[in-house]
């Protein structure tokens, strides 16, 4: 959820000058997200991204047919099902749970999903405790902050934040040292976990053909979440479907990799049922809510349904160049990153974040290391497009009047080659005063400062290209 009143713009300025950031960022481009490109160099790796990519387009094609069947295998597990169309609706569902069973202490595995919805906010508004028990996440929390990458959620902190934080927070003696500082959340989260009523977790993956969801998870406690309490809670995005168990080993599989370069997590749990006579292992109850929340208006549309196809490895974030100098808080919206930059629009009001997609440089590095090859580049300029065009489908209303008369007026004069050159000899005379050293103007005024803010305008070259290149062929003949 946003938490600043800041604009992006704003955000982002104030985080380029924090060179700790930076650092901290840095740390996880350079580990991880280069050791992604080196996995893609591989021919059969890129064969393994396609099949899955080619699968969840058609997946998406058919998604009606596959959220019913595993629906129903759900239910013949054991376990419940619930439809939530929209965030309030998985809130009410989950709260009422929460009260039939006089739930006091809830227990949370990582789950962007629940953010999303605003899960804790609705749920300690009825006085339940909400307790993060992914180590990264427990220390936003108690750092009263948000998670600033999908799956490394206290990426922006070092660890002489952290030991700060755990000095004042827990009062423990203070140390740096992250095995103490690790040992020391095991204690208090271990004793949570025990006495927790309801664990509520996300989905990674969640199988048509079998029934079960998958989890992920490096520290062990997704297991204790979703099997000590009596009541497990798994929160889903209606995407995030595959159609038969092979699929689902083969796609849990590309999102270890892409998320941590890891052949498989240090902990899988595929799960999704009550315990039995026969298997005491798991909760009393198992419910799965399934959450539109506008996926159904992104699946509709084109130019956009291919974000979809999103498994939320965040290895996207590990090469973008804007996001490794900002971080993920500036860009003041539940997803972060270039992921975050499309779909956070899209889920949140296009209007709302529409600078987003014109943060982004479209250099494409987003595309290259996903393990699904989804295009962020092309959609963010089908948002830029809405926005430039207005769109009744995204309700967006045109941005900027000015500016669309701006790019008419453009349009006109690159098309137009003789009124071209006279505006570019016009431009060379009018613009040669304002040049200072080298003929570079640093400073522009009215729409054209933004220019100059953090760079200088080169001079305009003495000739075109094409008037030199005309006296060369002169020259020649
Ligand atoms: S867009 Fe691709 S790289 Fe980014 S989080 Fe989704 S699957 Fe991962």
């Amino acid at each position: 959820m946003s938490t600043s009143r800041k604009s992006y713009s704003e955000l982002a300025a104030e985080a380029i000058e924090d060179k700790r950031l930076k650092r901290n960022l840095n740390m996880i481009q350079e580990k991880i997200g280069k050791n992604v490109f080196a996995f893609w160099e591989n021919e059969e790796n890129r064969k393994w991204r396609d099949r899955v990519k080619e699968r969840r387009l058609r997946t998406l094609d058919h998604l009606d047919i596959l959220l019913a069947q595993l629906a129903s295998k759900v239910e013949d597990n054991g376990g419940k099902v619930y439809f939530a169309q929209t965030a309030e609706d998985a809130t009410s569902y989950i709260s009422e749970l929460a009260n039939k069973h006089d739930v006091k202490h809830v227990v949370k595995g990582k789950s962007m999903t629940t953010h999303e919805i605003g899960l804790d906010q609705a749920l300690e508004g009825m006085g339940i405790e909400v307790l993060e028990t992914d180590l990264g996440e427990y220390i936003v929390q108690l750092a009263g902050d948000t998670p600033s990458h999908i799956i490394a959620p206290c990426i922006h902190m070092n660890k002489e934040q952290i030991a700060d934080l755990f000095h004042e927070k827990l009062e423990m003696e203070r140390s740096d040292d992250p095995e103490t500082l690790t040992l020391e959340a095991r204690n208090v989260l271990r004793k949570k976990m025990l006495a927790a009523d309801m664990g509520i977790t996300g989905c990674n993956l969640a199988c048509a053909e079998t029934g079960q969801i998958s989890l992920v998870s490096n520290e062990g406690n997704i297991r204790m979440a979703t099997t000590v309490p009596k009541v497990h809670v798994a929160v889903m995005g209606m995407e995030r479907l595959v159609p038969t168990l092979k699929d689902h080993c083969d796609t849990v599989q590309l999102l270890t990799k892409s998320a941590a370069v890891q052949d498989i997590s240090t902990y899988l749990s595929f799960i999704g049922a009550p315990e039995t006579l026969d298997n005491g292992d798991g909760p009393q109850e198992f419910h799965l809510v399934i959450v539109d929340n506008g996926r159904s208006k992104i699946l509709g549309d084109e130019d956009f349904k291919e974000i979809l196809c999103c498994i939320r490895c965040g290895a996207c974030l590990n090469a973008c160049p804007v996001y490794g100098r900002i971080g993920g808080h500036s860009y003041n919206a539940n997803y972060p990153g270039p992921i975050g930059a499309v779909i956070s629009p899209l889920l949140e009001g296009v209007n709302k974040h529409a600078d987003l997609c014109k943060g982004e440089t479209l250099c494409g590095a987003c595309k290259d290391i996903c393990p699904v090859n989804n295009d962020i580049p092309r959609m963010l300029l089908a948002l830029r497009k809405n926005l430039a065009n207005g769109s009744e489908y995204w309700n967006v209303k045109k941005q900027s009047r000015v500016e669309g008369y701006g790019w008419s007026i453009f349009g006109y004069v690159t098309t137009k080659p003789g009124v071209y050159r006279t505006l570019l000899k016009i431009g060379r005379v009018a613009l040669k005063p304002f040049g200072k050293k080298g003929g570079y103007i640093e400073r522009m005024f009215g729409p054209a400062a933004g220019w100059t803010k953090n760079r200088d305008l080169p001079p305009m070259a003495e000739r075109t290209f094409k008037e030199r290149w005309q006296s060369r062929t002169r020259k020649s003949n």
